[in-house]
């Protein structure tokens, strides 16, 4: 029983504010969690107001065509409902996808997120890695080539990296990929890399016209939703067709639609979060050349630094009550930092500053 699974990790999500409550004694109010890129200046506004005006609703099922948030989806990338598929999360729509081809062989990044792997090899798929860390797609095409994977990931903008390949690239990328194989772009953090360079921005209309390309996006970044547990997935009809014949029923909450609905409305709030996060970024960037550390370039809202003992000091951190993502099971030292409000970011720093010097 359970032979598939024999290698297979559990995810390790960022750890949450009640954990450090439990460990340390610390107020809740006074955690700063900087681990799991969520936007730090809460949900939209609209997206509150509304989940507190349905919240008699909660003994009916949602409208399980979800119309109106694809609509709103539709309405906002130009393209037609039937491209759009909803998830409970964009996570679910990459277990949809994995799960519906079942395949043999998968490709994604050195260092990538780490569900690609795990929806693999919950299928028994094996897994092919660039031996680059980062996106580098002419070796992406050398695996391709030998070994045919019948998936490939493409992160765009990386998590954990946070490094962003150009669109041009990617597109040049998926004319010479066979149309047997689907290539999953993930666009969780589209939203911040198509801010900072315009270069970077996938267009999920400019997809539709390939028969094997599904775009991912997701409503828990930008849009400041992670805990509602939402996301999308954009494809020619064919690909979502077949993606909804995964789909358990009812698999988005009555809030979390509406919440969703509300968030597509409040584009003003979201474009603050992001203006915010690369006024921010540049905190850190200054840190890190006045303190002769490495960094990755960022086209996401979290950055990585490079740290010498990057266990010890993230440990020291948490005791501290802030929560930052240690790189050290990937391979290398160095912190994952979602980027917070300014006053987050001034403490963290500070405190980091004390640990290193
Ligand atoms: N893709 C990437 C690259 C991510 O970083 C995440 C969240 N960490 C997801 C997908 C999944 O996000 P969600 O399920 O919250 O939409």
């Amino acid at each position: 029983m359970f032979e598939k699974l024999k290698d297979l990790k559990t995810y390790e999500a960022g750890k949450p504010i009640e954990l450090v409550v439990r460990e340390f004694g610390i107020k809740p109010e006074e955690i700063i969690k900087l681990a799991s890129n969520e936007n730090p200046y809460g949900p939209p506004p609209k997206a509150i107001e509304k989940v507190k005006n349905i919240a008699n609703q909660m003994h009916r099922y949602p409208d399980d065509s979800f119309f109106e948030l694809k609509d709103a989806l539709s309405v906002k990338f130009d393209i037609k409902n039937s491209n759009v598929i909803i998830g409970a999360g964009s996570d679910q729509i990459l277990e949809f996808a994995v799960h519906a081809i079942a395949p043999k062989k998968v490709l994604m990044a050195g260092i990538t997120f780490a569900m690609y792997e795990i929806y693999s090899k919950q299928v028994g798929a094996e897994i092919l890695k660039t031996k680059s860390i980062t996106h580098n797609l002419n070796e992406f095409y050398e695996i391709y080539k030998q070994q045919k994977p019948e998936i490939i990931f493409l992160c765009v903008p990386n998590n954990p990296l946070g490094e962003c390949v150009d669109s041009k690239e990617v597109f040049e990328f998926i004319e010479k990929i066979d149309q047997n194989t689907l290539i999953v772009v993930d666009g969780a953090y589209q939203e911040f890399a198509s801010y900072k360079d315009k270069n970077k921005e996938i267009k999920p209309k400019d997809i539709l016209k390939y028969p094997n390309v599904l775009y991912t996006g997701t409503f828990s970044k930008a849009y400041g939703l992670g805990g509602m547990r939402i996301g999308y997935g954009i494809a020619n009809e064919f690909i979502i067709q077949n993606l909804h014949k995964l789909r358990p029923p009812f698999n988005i909450t009555t809030l979390s639609l509406a919440a969703a609905i509300e968030a597509l409305k409040d584009e003003e709030f979201v474009k603050m979060g992001i203006v915010k996060n690369f006024e921010e970024m540049e905190k850190y960037k200054n840190f890190a050349k006045e303190n002769g550390l490495d960094y990755i370039d960022s086209y996401t809202n979290f950055i990585v630094l490079y740290i010498k003992n990057s266990t010890k000091i993230a440990e020291n951190l948490l005791k501290k009550g802030i929560i930052v993502r240690n790189m050290a099971s990937y391979g290398f030292e160095a912190l994952r930092i979602t980027i917070g409000k300014p006053e987050e970011n001034d403490k963290l720093l500070n405190t980091l500053k004390g640990m290193i010097s």
